[in-house]
């Protein structure tokens, strides 16, 4: 046991509570400050965990001590001489990647969410003991963590221990009775627990993630940075999704039909979506839990801390996520290409690409990004496509440039030796000058354009020279995601511009789009769309009911705003081109052939 020592068990399963004792063998004798973190680390949102913190008390030779809320996340605890013990519960039923979950089925926390920080010791060592329900119903329980074991057994409840603060919140805790699996990448011990009800063929996972962190191993150069790996992975319902980087660790929920089964041999896309979000955050094991903006060093987790850069954070992750598929052959070049397509088509889609630039979409995260509403298309873009699509041209343009002699690795490579490997914060816009200093200027006002501007990149000139052509044309339903270009498509498909949902009171609409005919007439977010020139509007095929007009022609659209009958006059002129195709050149010259080539293997 350390001079700070966390107990947590998870005390009560169908209350949804944690209980947690923190004791400080020497507290502040002026005066000890206890804060907890109003974010967490990779996710840029103000999420006030403190809101969950159910009762509070402390006490000091055995006599209470009232410690007093100085503001919504701080406690102040009166001039003592230590110990000082503080015990509190921590409600935890927010099952994300970012929270803490407890039921009689398992249990999960992030530190940032239940650890309180005592201020001024931060750099102190501190021992964790984790300490399952109690009951026989837990007794198969298991514990998941890279955090390092002090005594605990592997996989055991016990004590283990972290060498600050900042180390103790970015091991996320797993426990209940997840499946495992094991692998050896770069000499290293990576796992995967999965939680949840699922069937996944564990041994096809181990198999190809261990191609992927062998990849990123070599990538950045032995030795890795960490001493094991933990996958803790979470199978949800359709559409579940989400994923949170850690220093040796990472949380990926995932749908259950994402994870291959043994009757399922072949790579479709749901596989590719779950490899790619494991290989995303494994990639941040190096690019931004130890590449990290100067504004993050350290993190100050009272309050939002502002960088332009989380384009090369999470645009570069999300471009090297899927370069790593087909550079260890995992995913078909035709695969590779579709990703490419459709991380293309989520850029040019909105028509927000036009109002922020990525830099802005980085410093305002927290206000746009992760507090997104029905405007959010027409407002913002993303920093994770939109810098995915910088990086691939980025990439390309280097390898143009320099005759294959440099490229985005060596951008990434060199971040990694200059600052992640020396513990060094990346200034504010110094990543300009090293991708400058292997390039040239062109470069230099490519980057101008592409992070200060709002001009769409001009991808198709650089393609060609890859033996790809690049193709937007018009949707033919909102469902649509881009991909590989098939044949050719002479769709003019008139669209009102809106995306919606149905609903029993008619088609809901969501977003407006920015100079869409329904804008012009007035239909706005929130109205249930009843009929189209008198006749109802079909939940499944509304859609089609309005193509089936042509570019021009005037109609009637009855809605409901609230539970006012509305009537608006559209003119259908609206057809938006966004979706992105890709395609192999059908008679690429050798220099293509080469270039694509080395770009991919
Ligand atoms: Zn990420």
């Amino acid at each position: 046991m350390h001079n700070i020592h966390y107990k947590i068990q998870a005390a009560s399963p169908t209350e949804h509570l944690f209980k947690v004792e923190l004791t400080l063998k020497n507290p502040d004798p002026n005066g000890q400050t206890l804060l907890l973190p109003a974010w967490i680390p990779g996710s840029y949102m103000i999420r006030d965990f403190a809101k969950n913190v159910v009762s509070l008390y402390a006490h000091s030779h055995n006599q209470l001590i009232k410690l007093k809320k100085i503001n919504k996340s701080t406690w102040l605890c009166p001039p003592l001489n230590g110990p000082l013990t503080v015990v509190y519960e921590v409600y935890a039923w927010d099952l994300s990647v970012r929270g803490a979950h407890l039921d009689t089925t398992h249990g999960f926390f992030n530190g940032a969410s239940v650890f309180l920080c005592p201020v001024g010791l931060e750099d102190h060592m501190c021992s964790v003991e984790i300490l399952a329900p109690e009951g026989n119903n837990y007794q198969e329980w298991k514990v998941a963590t890279s955090m390092p074991r002090l005594t605990a057994k592997e996989h055991g409840f016990g004590m283990y221990q972290a060498s600050n603060y900042d180390e103790l919140i970015d091991h996320p805790v797993e426990m209940g009775c997840f499946t495992l699996v094991a692998f050896y990448a770069g000499e290293i011990k990576h796992e995967i627990a999965v939680t949840g009800k699922h069937r996944a063929n564990m041994e096809r996972i181990a198999q190809d993630l261990k191609k992927v962190c062998e990849y990123f191993i070599r990538f950045f150069g032995l030795p890795a940075p960490m001493e094991y790996y933990l996958f803790l992975v979470m199978a949800l319902h359709k559409g579940g999704y989400g994923g949170l980087e850690h220093r040796a660790s990472c949380t990926c929920h995932i749908a259950r039909e994402d994870l291959p089964t043994s009757v399922h041999q072949i790579m479709d896309d749901h596989y590719i979506n779950f490899l790619n979000l494991c290989s995303h955050e494994y990639f941040h094991t190096w690019n931004v839990k130890r590449i990290k903006p100067e504004a993050f060093m350290p993190y100050d987790l009272s309050q939002e801390s502002y960088t332009e850069q989380l384009w090369v954070f999470e645009g570069f992750t999300a471009y090297y996520q899927d370069l790593v598929l087909i550079r260890t052959e995992i995913i078909s070049p035709e695969q590779y290409l579709k990703l490419l397509a459709e991380t293309c088509t989520k850029v040019w889609r909105l028509p927000g690409r036009k109002k922020q630039t990525v830099t802005e979409s980085s410093y305002d995260a927290w206000i746009k990004f992760y507090k997104q509403d029905e405007n959010a298309p027409n407002a913002i873009i993303s920093y994770y496509t939109k810098g995915a699509v910088i990086a691939l041209a980025l990439d390309l343009k280097l390898r143009l440039l320099t005759n294959n002699q440099y490229s985005l690795d060596d951008v990434v490579k060199k971040l990694w030796q200059d600052y992640g490997k020396k513990n060094k914060g990346l200034p504010e816009g110094r990543v300009i000058e090293i991708i400058e200093s292997f390039g040239d200027e062109t470069i230099r006002t490519f980057l101008q354009k592409a992070l200060y501007s709002t001009d769409d990149l001009d991808l198709k000139t650089l393609f060609h020279e890859f033996g790809i052509e690049f193709s937007l044309r018009i949707p033919s339903s909102l469902k649509e995601k881009g991909g590989i270009k098939t044949k050719e498509d002479n769709l003019t498909k008139v669209s009102l511009g809106i995306t919606a949902v149905p609903s029993e009171a008619g088609i809901r609409v969501q977003t407006v789009f920015t100079d869409s005919c329904a804008q012009k007439a007035g239909i706005s977010s929130g109205d249930s769309l009843i009929s189209i020139n008198h006749i109802k509007l079909d939940n499944k095929a509304w859609e089609t009911q309005v193509a089936q007009y042509e570019k021009g022609d005037n109609v009637i659209i009855h809605a409901f705003r609230r539970d006012e009958l509305m009537s608006f006059e559209v003119t259908l002129d609206f057809i938006p081109t966004y979706i992105c195709e890709l395609s192999f050149a059908d008679e690429p010259t050798p220099k293509m052939l080469e270039n694509r080539f080395k770009w991919l293997h």
